[in-house]
């Protein structure tokens, strides 16, 4: 024996010891997490036998089985899969490869039913034993590989892991879990059958288990009992391939869970068996939660679709059938054409696949929109949960841009608080007389937006706006040009002219855009190259002044995450505009005295950076300045 002992990646303790604790109280899901394993190695062996069917050999029926034994408090797990080497189960049982790791620590929020969906999604599920068994035992081999090439590992999660080469005569990996005093209740038939209904029903593989004991009377002497013989205890079908008919709303959830490694529910679903030029079925679902690194790195290789080719498991993420921005549809697509040797890059030109993409793009939009009609909360919950990913469609797929500015949801000034809220079809349906425009503003926060003095002027005429503090929305809305022929206009850009437009109730008449007589030459020479030019406002209407950049800049906002990520922002300098009714107008215009007049300039234009959320240049000097005019120095 030649057994070595190996420390685990310090990350793979720390791992370990917040699955154990963070999962307690749903410990059961371990089972969950192994037979999910064991499946995954018996597709990985189904594809290479596709190059190699002699991998196969001997043992062609690919099946799970789970066996316990009270006496020696064992539960046993076992595949006739893949199966790993020396060094893959050193790499892939005692590290953590995926970068994931470290958000998956920061991820954990303490909550152990929120804690639970994530642990299938970051690939430690291998260490969910630990939560039920002090010391759990590994043997393995690698399909083709000889029976002295098996591998031994050993450990009791604390730390430290063993591992050996051994003689095993079998391909695939078993793994025994001893376990703890406490967890006798998974030493129950009754209970492991019901664990294996309610979490592993839909996985396509067999999942066998010994039927009861046969009392065996023999002639002459004591009743034995020997063992029953193996019986499958789940479908064992392929869900998506069995006919709709057979199948419940029970059945579609259950599979979903499968597929999204969680707990959550789907919203809806779309079954299609498609014959024609191709064939192929395609299962869809519109889950209920975003996993929770939907928006970071947001292409991990468990999002998206599962491609299957005639049953047959050929890859995760085939993002080549699905766009980034519907991401969160979850899914298998089964093909009966494309060849069985596929790779990503032959998908990426294949003829069929893009026929099947833009089949399964169609079917997306048709069940948002259905969910949008037909179940208006849902789908707002849908939207808060997804619409970020959702607006990445308007730069992206321009075929189906139309039908993307339907589902759009928006905060607006008519509509209460951050809730995004408003459709595209709402906000026309409240157009003002002779408006001709569909009025948004972009900023840092939705309060940044809703209280923005460039709305000032928008609320008198009781002109609605759409309010949009999304990170994505600036870039996103600069690719919507217009919705039902109206065109989209920023309220921070360029020249606005409301004048058509009749006031709201209870409002005055607009004040004129003019300044007084060479006011605005007078402010322009002190503030220089920080402002393009001086203009009277015919936004404004409480506020003093507003800073405005061109019909086709960068909003300032943008300008500066930008600069902020480092890149040059590009934009020149704004337009600074003065509300011609303000008193600070009236003081400016009355004030003689230069050096008092460039102490009033300057702090105008400083409110006006503060307001559009801006940083000063020189925050000190703007207190000085502000206390010297207050207290009249
Ligand atoms: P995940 O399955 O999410 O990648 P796990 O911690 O459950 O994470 O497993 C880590 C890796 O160990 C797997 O990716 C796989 O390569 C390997 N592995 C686990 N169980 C088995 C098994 N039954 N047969 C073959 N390989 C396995």
């Amino acid at each position: 024996m030649t057994t070595e002992t190996r420390a685990f990646q310090a990350e793979v303790q720390q791992v370990l010891n917040l699955v154990i604790h963070s999962l307690y109280s749903n410990k059961e899901i371990f089972l969950r997490e192994l037979v999910s394993n064991a499946s995954d190695a018996l597709d990985k062996l189904r594809f290479e036998a596709l190059q190699a069917p002699e991998l196969l050999a001997g043992d062609p029926e690919l099946a799970i089985e789970i066996e316990f034994d009270d006496t020696a408090r064992t539960l046993t797990i076992r595949d006739n899969g893949i199966g790993m080497s020396h060094d893959e189960v050193v790499e892939n049982i005692g590290t953590i490869a995926r970068s994931g790791t470290r958000r998956f620590l920061d991820a954990l929020s303490g909550d152990a039913r929120k804690d639970a969906q994530l642990i299938g999604q970051f690939g430690v599920g291998f260490y969910s034993a630990f939560i039920v068994a002090g010391d759990v035992e590994m043997r393995t081999r690698r399909a083709g590989a000889d029976a002295n090439e098996g591998v031994y590992w050993r450990s009791e999660g604390k730390g430290e892991y063993a591992v050996d080469r051994i003689e095993y005569p079998r391909r695939g990996t078993e793994i025994v879990l001893h376990l703890k005093d406490e967890e006798s209740e998974f030493l129950s038939a009754w209970r492991l059958r019901a664990l294996i209904h309610k979490y592993s029903e839909h996985i396509a593989f067999p999942i066998r288990m010994r039927g009861e004991k046969e009392e065996v009377a023999e002639e002459g002497a004591e009743q034995t009992a020997t063992p029953g013989a193996m019986e499958t205890v789940n479908q064992a079908a392929a869900l998506w391939a069995r006919p709709k008919s057979e199948l419940t709303d029970d059945d579609y959830q259950g599979f979903f869970k499968h597929l999204a490694h969680s707990d959550g529910e789907a919203v809806s679903w779309s079954h299609n068996k498609v014959e024609g030029n191709q064939s192929y079925t395609s299962l869809l679902y519109l889950p209920s939660k975003a996993p929770f690194d939907l928006y970071g790195s947001g292409r991990d290789e468990r999002h998206g679709l599962k491609l299957y080719i005639k049953r047959v498991f050929i890859m995760d993420a085939a993002e080549q059938l699905l766009p980034a921005y519907l991401r969160f549809v979850r899914g298998v697509i089964d093909s009966d054409d494309l060849p069985l040797n596929v790779s990503r890059e032959l998908l990426q030109d294949n003829k069929l696949t893009q026929q099947i993409r833009s089949a399964i793009i169609k079917r997306v939009l048709d069940m948002l929109d259905k969910l949008a009609q037909d179940q208006p909360e849902k789908f707002a919950n849908f939207w808060r949960e997804f619409g970020q990913v959702f607006k990445e469609g308007l730069t992206e797929d321009y075929a189906h841009r139309e039908r993307i500015s339907k589902l759009l949801r928006f905060a607006s000034t008519k509509s209460e608080g951050a809730e995004q809220s408003v459709s595209l079809a709402d906000y026309l349906g409240r157009l003002r007389p002779n408006q001709t425009a569909i009025y948004y503003i972009t900023a840092e926060s939705h309060l940044a937006a809703r209280n923005s003095p460039h709305l000032e002027a928008f609320r008198a005429k009781d002109v609605e706006v759409l309010l949009a503090s999304d990170r994505i929305d600036e870039w996103a809305l600069s690719y919507l040009h217009e919705f039902d022929g109206k065109p989209f206009v920023s309220v921070a850009k360029g020249d606005i002219d409301l004048s058509n437009i009749p006031d709201g109730e209870g409002v005055s008449a607009p004040p004129s855009a003019e300044l007084p007589e060479g006011l605005a030459e007078r402010l322009k020479a002190v503030l220089g190259d920080r402002v393009k030019a001086v203009r009277g406002s015919a936004r404004l209407r409480d506020s003093a002044a507003v800073l405005v950049v061109d019909q086709h800049e960068l909003s300032l906002h943008t300008q500066r995450l930008l600069k902020q990520a480092g890149q040059a922002a590009g934009g020149g300098a704004p337009t600074l505009e003065l509300n011609p009714t303000h008193a600070l107008t009236a003081r400016l215009a009355g004030e003689t005295d230069e050096a008092r007049f460039g102490q009033w300039a300057t702090l105008v234009f400083e409110q006006a950076v503060l307001s559009e959320g801006g940083q000063l240049e020189d925050p000190s000097g703007f207190v000085r300045r502000l206390n010297d005019l207050l207290f009249g120095a």
